[in-house]
């Protein structure tokens, strides 16, 4: 039977070995494995390619919201608002830095924050004291905005800065899933806040051979600042000016991930060109009524991190398609207001009803570019099969 795994990365390190192997050969040879010359290469071309200023490489998408929320000072008191409907990191990194997340809920057509949410709880739920902005309830401060280009395609950032600028609060894109992805007028995922962050996670489009990820900014001082705080706030080194932490990226992956980025542009076209495939194929199949394909919104460059669909019977359709060999994965099954860890929060279900009714509908299906046309027939016929 042929198989559909969700990702398949062994084509495409065929596609790349004889490239890049000599290179860690290479950096083997010369034994500079900590923040040298393919580390500063690279977070130049990152930052060229992003449309930003500065590049800072870390050593995960994680630890790039953490240093984003540290380099603006954000800590206890203050208050992050951001999606429900994400990864953990998201919310993650902002509670370990003692700050509060905000959920605000997502727009059903693109899955990501809406506007129109995040105004609702900054004009209504907030007040101005002493100059600072204020939540009602908790009487935090409410300091800063975190969307998220959920799947590859960037939230709605024009509001979205409208409504921070207008109400003092700092920006951080999570942009994870978001390489390359663009807004309109060709403004990239990472360049609108304050600073962007990036994940090179083996999964999404631009991956290392293990973690590492990239802070965007295009502010000089900041830049310099989350430098700084990269190599335990120290500088000169061991003169401490503040506390840091390691969030260095190897040398290693920066060389892998210099090699990659020269066929990124490719291996993004091969997923669209397989999106647009899917949305053809599943309306030629009469399959318009019976799921929803993603929302591409027309003017943006969507790069597929993932081609997440709607389905009412999700949980059936996917383990009938797992039966015949196509692989596929719930992004994410608990929206984060719900999680455990984030009880104290004081959040219900029924609170962020479309974060909630998109866990519970959303399936992603393959699309990674080396998928072959009988692979992505069978997604297809297979999904048609299980509706008939
Ligand atoms: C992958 C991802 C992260 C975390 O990146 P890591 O490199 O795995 O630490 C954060 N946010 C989102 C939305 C992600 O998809």
């Amino acid at each position: 039977m042929i198989q559909v795994p969700l990702l398949d990365l062994k084509a495409q390190y065929a596609a790349i070995r004889d490239e890049v192997m000599p290179l860690i050969e290479d950096v083997c040879a010369r034994q500079q494995f900590i923040l040298g010359e393919h580390v500063r290469e690279l977070e130049a071309e990152l930052a060229a390619y992003s449309r930003c200023a500065f590049g800072i490489g870390v050593s995960s998408g994680t630890d790039a919201l953490l240093l984003a929320l540290m380099a603006l000072g954000l800590g206890p008191g203050d208050e992050v608002v951001t999606s429900p409907f994400t990864f953990f990191a998201t919310a993650g990194a902002i509670a370990r830095v003692g700050a509060r997340p905000v959920f605000c809920d997502i727009d059903p057509a693109t899955f990501n924050l809406s506007p129109a949410a995040v105004r609702d709880f900054l004009e209504r739920r907030c007040e101005r004291r002493d100059g600072l902005l204020r939540n009602r309830i908790t009487g935090g401060r409410v300091a800063a905005l975190m969307p998220v280009h959920l799947y590859g395609q960037c939230a709605d950032m024009g509001p979205l800065m409208e409504l921070a600028r207008a109400h003092g609060l700092r920006v951080i894109e999570d942009a994870a899933q978001a390489i390359g992805s663009e807004h309109l007028h060709g403004a990239r995922a990472g360049s609108f806040g304050d600073v962007g962050c990036f994940s090179f996670f083996p999964s999404k489009n631009l991956g290392a051979f293990g973690d590492a990820g990239l802070c965007t900014a295009n502010d000089a001082d900041l830049a310099e600042h989350l430098r700084i705080l990269r190599v335990h706030g120290g500088k000169p080194k061991y003169y401490h000016g503040f506390i840091g932490g390691n969030f260095r990226i190897d040398e290693l992956q920066a060389a892998v991930l210099r090699v990659k980025l020269k066929h990124l542009d490719a291996w993004t076209e091969g997923r669209r060109r397989n999106a647009a495939w899917y949305d053809r194929a599943f309306a030629a199949a009469g399959l318009a009524g019976r799921l929803v394909p993603p929302r591409a919104v027309p003017g943006y460059r969507h790069i597929y991190n993932q081609y997440v669909i709607r389905v009412p019977r999700r949980d059936a359709l996917r383990a009938f398609l797992a039966e015949r060999g196509i692989g596929t994965e719930i992004y994410y099954p608990v929206p984060l207001h719900l999680q455990e860890c984030f009880a104290y929060l004081g959040y219900r279900v029924g609170d962020l009803p479309e974060s909630e009714r998109a866990a519970a509908e959303s399936l992603a299906l393959p699309v990674y570019p080396e998928l072959e046309a009988a692979q992505l027939e069978h997604v297809v016929a297979t999904i048609a099969a299980f509706h008939a």
